[in-house]
């Protein structure tokens, strides 16, 4: 602990001063958590403190707790853990540690408290705060400061961050660290299948997730596996056994050459016995399976986060800092979450609070409360993964009567999760009794050879993990031959269609139901599920495959950035897909801590270039020994005419007067991805279970009440129209709403009208984009966390 004199002077400063902390089990993204936090802490002009090793540093003080400089935290955005240290620390818990801690932080001059960790952490940090006034009184009573020396820390403000791979806090939908564990998760499994089918084996894998089956769940959902085992949903403990034996043994004798299982660390029968790896195995075994056991244990915690992850601990960061700001005392600390894509503030003690009583409800063995109290999306991709892996047994068929042909038709660009969303289409369609019919090779495949093949089980069972398009993909719109394809559907008696694709989808769609008066064939449910690397589909804020591309970026640019580091005075600009979007540019300029990103939405001006070299001169002025960090610029193709990628990279050059070279990076390609990543595997699932639930849900064949969730909110007349018992082709009133895009915001999915989007002026059909920018808040914050407006200050 410093003396009381350097304690009185740290009084008589104004500046706030903010710690920051990593604690409980580490979570890739904390270190871009501690960047933005330190970052814009000096922004807003308040002296930021590291607090190493967690509650550990905060309890001992000394040299634990230190003062962090703009240049302390840079390359961070790359690197795995979390470089402040954390640990776990058990005197923090009785009230004489927090005690040394109070002292610690007054001693620094420290008034506010930003913790990013789990339940644990966040509770003793709220706690901490409760104590904080007693903790002041106590520590002037017993003469170790005095009643001056803590007159300015009447109060400590805490901000919480959850920094947990387990995804299991209450009241925000992600935590950091969640999707890059599930991403180590899916990639070791994909590993694991190629070796299980060539020894046609099974595989028990177990994942992380004491109280929550998040991981397992989604990994479950990711790879394609045979069966879960998740706390949340224990299987019956007096037929489990057999449950798993004849789900495995269907699949086997439908032909998977391979099994897997997935088994939460905390999985339990529903008496609350432990149901272990080791016991699935003999299960297994008794089948006459050749099992084997894989415990990925820390493999999960490991590597540098994925582009969510960075992304959402940046953001997240920069608003924690705020919140400090803001804190005026009267409202409850607030736990920084994410809810529907925007980045909330809820009462802390509130959400830790609900987020234990889900390990209480299982406890207690109230499995309906324990999955009713996690967010909609677990409940909601919990169902998928039933409907699309356990009820190919042919017990949820519909009558002969109900049962559907269901078109799919792959439209544009490939991108790495449209086979994904097309096998759990055709798993949720065979296991209700529909067909499922793929256009092969869009629109032209169609026009010009009549391509359609009806999809089998076999055929698509493998999809879940496989990029590009086994049906096959083109740009082709159905205004080329809108006759040809009229007749198609005619022929193969299409009652739905699922169009899958990026703005040439969204196009199609509007085509096809503008033809709906000169073709009545095509009043049928039509849904087009975006799927782009650009995401710029209107009425959507994500598209399948931008988090596959967002990964392979972010790959890309690390390795291009330690490029530029090695050797020294380099930069190099970077050019991304987008077509006239910004959202990749702006995106990845975030998560890399790019010195400059220009898009389409903010024209490239001389200045704007000349203030970016200024501060790239800057950033390198402050290149020193180790501390030298790989500098790059973000360019999207299509940001200007004039100046080209080529360009900026030679006026670089020229302005640098031979202290440091530039050089030109294309990823191309590349960005579209190999393997789909974990974010986009999840959604494909959901996004394709849903659009076959629109499909029967518009049809008439079936005996279906609308759902709320495909209306459109913003009409009431049309808000309560049901189709109910209606026949097909007179539902015309009802059209426009049968024709939608699929629309994510953040967890949440709903459906909008393309007519009513046409209509809403948000479509760019010049520039086949969405007109709204969802993503001006990472401009803002790289803006911010890349030093321009430092530098300018
Ligand atoms: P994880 O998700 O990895 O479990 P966590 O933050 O929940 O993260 P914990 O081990 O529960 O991890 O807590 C981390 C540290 O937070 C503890 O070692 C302890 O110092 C502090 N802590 C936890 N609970 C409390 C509490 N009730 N009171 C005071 N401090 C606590």
């Amino acid at each position: 602990p410093s003396s009381e004199g350097s304690v009185a002077s740290l009084i008589t400063s104004g500046k706030k001063k903010i710690a920051i902390m990593t604690s409980g089990g580490d979570s890739a993204g904390m270190n871009a958590v501690v960047r933005a936090v330190v970052r814009a802490g000096i922004h807003y002009d308040c002296d930021v403190f590291g607090i190493y090793d967690g509650y550990n540093g905060l309890v001992s003080g000394g040299n634990m707790i230190k003062k962090m400089d703009w240049y302390d935290v840079r390359g961070w955005l790359s690197l795995g853990g979390t470089l402040i240290g954390t640990a776990r620390n058990k005197e923090f818990r009785e009230r004489s540690g927090r005690l040394k801690a109070a002292y610690n932080l007054v001693s620094n001059g420290i008034d506010s408290l930003v913790v990013c960790g789990g339940d644990g952490s966040l509770t003793g940090a709220d706690l901490f705060r409760s104590d904080w006034p007693s903790l002041m009184e106590e520590l002037v009573s017993t003469g170790k400061l005095t009643e001056m020396q803590v007159a300015p820390y009447k109060r400590l403000s805490i901000v919480g961050l959850v920094g947990s791979i387990d995804n299991d806090m209450a009241m925000t939908d992600r935590t950091i660290g969640a999707f890059s564990a599930l991403e180590r998760i899916i990639e070791m499994v994909d590993y694991i299948d190629a070796t299980a089918t060539s020894h046609s084996r099974a595989f028990v894998i177990e994942v992380m997730g004491r109280h929550c089956g998040w991981l397992a769940l989604m990994a479950g959902i990711s790879t394609g596996a045979d069966y879960i085992f998740i706390p949340e949903r224990p299987d019956d403990a007096t037929n489990w056994k057999d449950k798993l034996s004849k789900v495995c043994m269907r699949h086997r004798e439908k032909g998977h050459r391979k099994t897997t299982v997935i088994v939460a660390e905390g999985a339990i029968d529903n008496e609350n016995k432990p149901i272990t790896s080791e016991d699935v195995k003999k299960v297994l075994v008794d089948l006459g399976l050749d099992t084997r056991v894989t415990q990925l244990g820390h493999v999960q915690r490991g590597g540098t986060a994925c582009a969510y992850d960075r992304m959402l601990g940046t953001l997240q960061g920069v608003e924690a800092v705020k919140a400090v700001l803001e804190d005026d005392g009267k409202s409850p600390s607030p736990m920084i979450g994410i809810l529907e894509g925007k980045i909330v503030r809820k009462p802390l003690l509130e959400a830790v609070k609900l987020t234990k009583s889900v390990a209480a409800a299982i406890a207690a063995k109230d499995f309906d409360k324990a999955m009713s109290l996690r967010d909609s999306e677990f409940a909601e991709c919990y169902n998928n993964y039933i409907e699309t892996t356990m009820y190919d047994d042919g017990s949820h068929k519909l009558p002969e009567d109900q049962r559907l042909n269901i078109a799919v038709v792959h439209v544009g660009a490939p991108t790495s999760a449209l086979n994904a969303a097309t096998r759990s289409m055709a798993l949720y369609s065979f296991a209700k009794g529909h067909r499922l019919f793929a256009i092969q090779n869009g629109f032209a495949g169609l026009i010009r050879h009549g391509a359609v093949r009806e999809l089998h089980y076999n055929d698509v069972n493998s999809w879940y993990n496989l990029g590009g398009s086994v049906i096959g993909t083109n740009r082709s719109l159905p205004s080329q031959d809108m006759g040809t394809i009229a007749y198609y559907f005619q022929k193969y008696n299409f009652d739905g269609l699922v169009l899958v694709g990026g703005y040439e989808a969204f196009t199609s769609l509007q085509e096809l139901q503008e033809a709906r008066k000169q073709y009545p064939i095509f009043n049928i449910p039509m849904v087009a599920i975006p799927a782009t690397v650009s995401n710029n589909v209107p009425g959507t804020e994500y598209s399948l495959g931008s988090d596959t591309c967002m990964n392979e970026l972010v790959k890309y640019c690390d390795a291009i950035k330690q490029s530029a580091s090695a050797s020294r005075k380099r930069v190099f600009v970077i050019e991304v897909q987008g077509g006239y979007c910004g959202y990749i540019a702006s995106y990845i300029s975030l998560i890399t801590g790019a010195i400059a990103s220009y898009t389409p939405e903010e024209k490239i001006s001389l200045k704007k270039i000349r203030e970016d070299i200024s501060l790239l001169e800057e950033s390198f002025k402050n290149d020193g020994g180790e501390n030298r960090s790989g500098k790059i610029f973000i360019r999207n193709e299509k940001a200007s005419k004039i100046f080209t990628t080529e360009l900026i990279t030679d006026i670089i050059a020229e302005q640098s007067h031979g202290k440091f070279g530039s050089r030109t990076a294309i990823p191309g390609h590349v960005q579209q991805g190999n393997y789909p990543s974990s974010l986009d595997r999840v959604n494909a699932n959901r996004l394709g279970v849903k659009a076959c639930e629109f499909i029967e849900k518009w049809n008439s064949k079936i005996d279906w009440k609308l759902n709320d969730s495909f209306h459109d909110e913003s009409d009431p007349k049309l808000r309560f129209r049901y189709v109910n018992g209606v026949k097909f082709e007179t539902v015309k009133d009802s059209s426009e709403l049968s024709a939608c895009v699929v629309s994510i915001q953040g967890s949440h999915i709903g459906f909008r009208s393309v007519v009513e989007l046409m209509r809403s002026g948000e479509v760019d059909e010049k520039f086949r984009k969405s007109k709204k920018i969802f993503w001006s808040n990472y401009t803002e914050a790289n803006d911010m966390l890349s030093g321009k407006l430092y530098v300018k200050k």
